[in-house]
């Protein structure tokens, strides 16, 4: 089974005082794996180092044990990229940019020709061939920059931020989609929207402040905070106590009640509560937003 194994990379900006990466290491196989972290942690760092777009300080990014930079063009063969949307191409329809982006991949016409029509298809972007991309809507724009990260067939998929800027319906269309082409590939998508990678990742990555805080499956991560998720039960005028002293995942009004949902590792005293299961997204704040006085 072919890995990608990211070894001890490190990355410093700005003369020394930002490590955007830290001794970064993990090994990936085929499957889908989430990256998940707030902004600045690191993410599009990591994306542009295995892509081969940046270049780290230390460390080094391998292939089947073969390190991508000698690899080059074989590597590049290999990987399918999505960035974030730039509208660097507005002006193109979406037929003249598969072909340009088929041609950067060095495919023949033949292939070209064959590839762009059956994408079209995977995408349910046909009927939008002849358009222009700046006019599309924001769920077409992202499946347009899918398909052409898919134009070679890649083995390795990076996807960065693929449901940015997307409403629900779209949110859900382009995760069932990168669900149903995942087979068979490694694919790394990056997001700070847990409910992107949630049920679809095979593992989950989180990374904060240019270090690998955990990397395991969700139910692994959730049971780390078992028995933290609590709902208490309280009332509009308390209500600012637990939003100012809590990790507070959710609330819901019950007639003159107040319901918060909070992870918390010391639940407040003199409220009725009941333990709750934990989800991704209740692990998420534990490890990324501190309890404040508590
Ligand atoms: P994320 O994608 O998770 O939002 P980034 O990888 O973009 O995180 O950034 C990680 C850290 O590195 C941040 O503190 C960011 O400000 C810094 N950084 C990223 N790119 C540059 C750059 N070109 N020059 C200086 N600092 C940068």
């Amino acid at each position: 089974m072919p890995a990608l194994e990211i070894k001890n990379i490190s990355k410093i900006y700005k003369k020394g005082t930002v490590k955007a990466l830290d001794n970064f290491s993990v090994t990936l196989t085929p499957g889908i794996y989430g990256l998940l972290g707030p902004n600045g942690a690191g993410k599009s760092t990591l994306m542009n180092i295995i892509t081969d777009n940046l270049n780290s300080d230390s460390g080094e990014v391998l292939y089947d044990g073969e390190n991508i930079k000698k690899l080059g063009k074989k590597y590049r063969n290999i990987l399918g990229y999505m960035p974030q949307q730039q509208g660097l191409y507005d002006d193109f329809t979406l037929n003249r940019f598969l072909w340009y982006m088929a041609a950067l991949k060095g495919l023949k016409r033949r292939e070209a020709k064959l590839k762009i029509t059956s994408l079209l298809g995977t995408v349910n972007l046909t009927y939008a061939a002849h358009k222009k991309l700046g006019s599309f809507s924001g769920g077409m724009k992202q499946r347009a920059l899918i398909a052409q990260a898919l134009l070679n067939d890649p083995k390795i998929l990076i996807l960065d931020e693929p449901t940015a800027g997307l409403d629900p319906k779209e949110r859900i269309r382009i995760r069932n989609f990168i669900s149903e082409i995942a087979e068979d590939k490694i694919v790394l998508i990056s997001t700070h929207v847990v409910s992107d990678i949630e049920f679809i990742a095979k593992e989950i990555i989180l990374l904060k402040n240019g270090k690998l805080i955990s990397h395991d499956t969700c139910s692994n991560l959730t049971k780390n905070i078992e028995h933290k998720v609590i709902e208490a039960e309280t009332n509009k005028e308390n209500l600012k106590y637990f939003q100012e002293n809590y990790r507070m995942s959710n609330l819901y009004y019950n007639d003159d009640k107040v319901i918060v949902r909070l992870v918390t590792d010391t639940p407040p005293e003199n409220c009725k509560i009941q333990e709750v299961k934990a989800t991704l997204e209740d692990l998420y704040l534990y490890v990324f937003e501190s309890e404040k006085k508590i």
